[in-house]
Order: structure tokens, then sequence, then C-alpha cells
């Protein structure tokens, strides 16, 4: 069996020769290829902006969405502006291929864009509670009860300093609790988002992930996000990840 670690080896590899960055997209696609349309475009939110009331407000729903997720995204095809653009592999592809050394524009609005789309994801309306079957088993396994695993998250979540995410990854067979700066994400691999792993669930915890309702209190709002978790898409991810 290939290990994450020995695929993302290969990938990397193979990567070498494949187009990451504008420049080198912009060499390996024919001149006379037609410019396609952006290739990254701004998902829908799966529910209305209002649906994470009162937990997540309208207002911070609305810009975090419209505004902050949609920069990220017209800055990533920014970011390949320079060359045609048919051959870019999707978000994920991309970001687990990075090189060592990313482009900055590609890894922070990509990281961003990815991020994003999953966040929306992870969160529902009428959401929270806890997971079933066999994703509540696995997380007592890893982390002794379901009360544990939360103090853990939410110690990783109020831990990070400054902008980024806490997550939930499903790593080499294992669950771990982890956190990423800034758009940094665990697809990204150990060298550049210091841990590696397919994220099951993730919390924004940049200020503007809840600065309008809650300012400063990011403990406040990291425990009412435990009431909108979505944990279908989480048990979801973690099956399918798990093979
Ligand atoms: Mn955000």
């Amino acid at each position: 069996m290939i290990t994450r670690r020995e695929a993302i080896k290969t990938a990397a590899l193979t990567a070498a020769a494949t187009a990451l960055t504008p420049s080198l997209v912009a060499q390996t696609n024919s001149a006379a290829a037609p410019t396609p349309a952006a290739p990254f475009s701004l998902p829908d939110l799966p529910y209305a902006f209002d649906a994470l009331e009162p937990h997540i407000d309208t207002a911070t729903m609305k810009i975090h969405h419209d505004r902050h997720h949609k920069a990220y995204v017209d800055n990533l095809n920014k970011a390949f502006d320079s060359g045609p653009l048919t051959h870019l592999p999707p978000i994920e592809t991309l970001l687990g291929k990075l090189p060592a050394t990313p482009n900055p524009a590609i890894r922070n609005n990509g990281g961003g864009h990815y991020n994003h789309s999953l966040f929306w994801q992870m969160m529902k309306k009428d959401g929270g509670g806890e997971p079933k079957a066999e994703l509540a088993k696995a997380i007592d396994g890893a982390f002794g009860s379901f009360t544990a695993f939360k103090d853990s998250f939410t110690k990783a979540a109020l831990g990070r300093f400054g902008s980024g995410w806490a997550w939930l990854t499903f790593n080499q067979g294992r669950l771990e609790i982890v956190s990423t700066a800034n758009q940094d994400s665990p697809i990204m691999g150990q060298t550049i988002a210091g841990c590696e792993g397919t994220p099951l669930l993730g919390l924004d915890v940049w200020e503007h992930a809840y600065y309008i309702k809650y300012q400063n209190k990011r403990a406040d709002y990291v425990a009412a996000w435990w009431n909108v978790v979505n944990w279908d898409f989480v048990t979801e991810r973690y099956l399918k990840a798990k093979g």
C-alpha cells in the first residue's frame, strides 16, 4: 500500500514536469490555444446566508462568502492570468503538488479557495451534536471521548496565534488534530503546512470569520460553532479517506 507521504513524493516528482506556476503554464501550453473562462469559480453556499443563525450571523456569512472567498478565487485566477489555462488541475490536485517553495499567490489564494469551499460544507442549519457510528468510534479510539476530542480541537483553534485554521485530519490511517497558519491546508503537506493529511473538519479562526458578532472573543465563536457542524459531511469525508 502506498502511504500518503510516498504518494506526495511521487506526486512531487511528476509535478516537476507539470505546469504549476504562471510562467510554466505559459511555456507548456500552445500559444494557439483559446483562453477559456477563469478556471476557478466561487461555489454557492449550500444554504441561505441566515441558515447558521444565531451561531454564525448573516452579515458575517455574506461578507465571508461574497467578499473574502470571492477575493481568493479572483486572485487565484489572476495568478494564472499570464497564460492559457486549459491544463490546470483541480484545486485539490494543484495544492497537493505545490513545489517546496510555492508561488505565494497560489499558496495563499489557492489555500483560501480550497479551505473555504470545504468550510461551507462542514456546517449546516441545525447541525452540531455528535457524530455517529464509525466516526464516533474512531474519535473515541483516537482521543478517548467526544468531549476530549472537542477540548483538544478547541485548544488548537484558540492556540493558533493570528490567522489560520484548526483541523481534524485523517493522516496515514489515524485521526489527528492540527492547525495551520494563514490559508495553508494539511493537503499542502509537512514542508509547506507543517502537517499533512486529508482535512475532515476545519474551523476558520481568521478574525473575518467572527469579528462582526463576536469581536475579539474567539472562544465564544468557537463554542457557538460546534452547534453548526455538519457531521454527515465530516463522516462522508472520513469514510472516503479511510477507503
Ligand atoms: Mn475565512
